[in-house]
């Protein structure tokens, strides 16, 4: 078993087709305990797809834009485990003005930088007092080397999260936690399907090698257990394109 006796924080579940819900699922079929995190109005909704993994995991509260969450965070957690073994960031938002690129307003870029790229090290540093074996930190990304039909501020976001990613690996390497990405091909989920345009990335199939399903999460879920895993252990400051190859290609 892969992630035997692993203790795993992961954020991110909204509803069975939130990737993150793969990431729990298969870790939890690795042999791995399993908290979850959830905020506001969708807190109720993944206690219930909570209901739906191997093992029912407790959901605790943690809005990446509530400082006191944070703060609080490694405390609350130590009603479920004593330590982590690895952290999954699987968490992006932007207002709808985000989308925008030549008329969105600082305010809503700022809550996309916020939410979706300052967050990972905000998350990190929550947990970190939980992580003083060492560990692991995984997040997902949509390739930010590229401008994208739409995607906008949300881009923007992503190639900053890409770079905090780098600078966590540079500061928690020396305390034995590895930082890495999954570069994601477009799946369908509640956060896609809320990017206006998102169905142009239809196309991703054609120009994908190995070929692309957007209905299929799993193989993005299952390269986020890997990296959580032990068999990257000199890994970090990484990405890795799970994308059927896409980025590779010339067109
Ligand atoms: P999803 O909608 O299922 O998950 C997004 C999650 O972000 C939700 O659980 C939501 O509650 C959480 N979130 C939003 N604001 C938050 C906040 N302030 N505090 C805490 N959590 C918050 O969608 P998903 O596609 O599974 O997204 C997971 C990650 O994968 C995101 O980082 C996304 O950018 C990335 N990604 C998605 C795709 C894709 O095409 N779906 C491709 C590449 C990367």
């Amino acid at each position: 078993m892969l992630m035997d006796g692993k203790k795993l924080l992961i954020t991110g579940v909204l509803m069975d087709s939130s990737i993150a819900f793969h990431v729990a699922r298969l870790a939890q079929e690795q042999g791995a305990q399993v908290v979850l995190t959830s905020f506001g109005r969708t807190f109720k909704i993944t206690e219930a797809i909570s209901r739906r993994l191997p093992q029912p995991a407790p959901v605790i509260e943690l809005d990446v834009q509530d400082t006191e969450h944070l703060d609080t965070l490694a405390d609350r957690l130590g009603e479920h485990v004593d330590h982590l073994d690895g952290v999954l960031h699987s968490i992006g938002f932007a207002p709808k003005g985000a989308f925008d690129f030549m008329n969105a307003p600082w305010e809503d870029v700022a809550t996309a930088l916020q939410v979706s790229a300052f967050s990972l090290k905000a998350l990190a540093a929550a947990a970190l007092p939980r992580m003083s074996e060492g560990g692991s930190v995984v997040g997902l990304t949509l390739d930010a080397s590229y401008a994208w039909p739409m995607y906008d501020w949300m881009g923007v976001a992503k190639a900053a999260f890409e770079s905090t990613s780098r600078y966590l690996a540079r500061d928690l390497g020396p305390k034995g936690i590895r930082a890495n990405l999954v570069s994601a091909g477009p799946i369908a989920t509640t956060a896609a399907k809320s990017i206006p345009g998102f169905e142009k990335f239809s196309t991703w199939g054609e120009h994908a090698p190995l070929g692309w399903d957007v209905k299929d999460p799993v193989p993005a879920a299952q390269a986020c257990v890997a990296l959580m895993s032990d068999w990257f252990p000199a890994t970090t400051g990484e990405i890795v394109h799970v994308d059927g190859g896409y980025h590779a290609m010339g067109f």
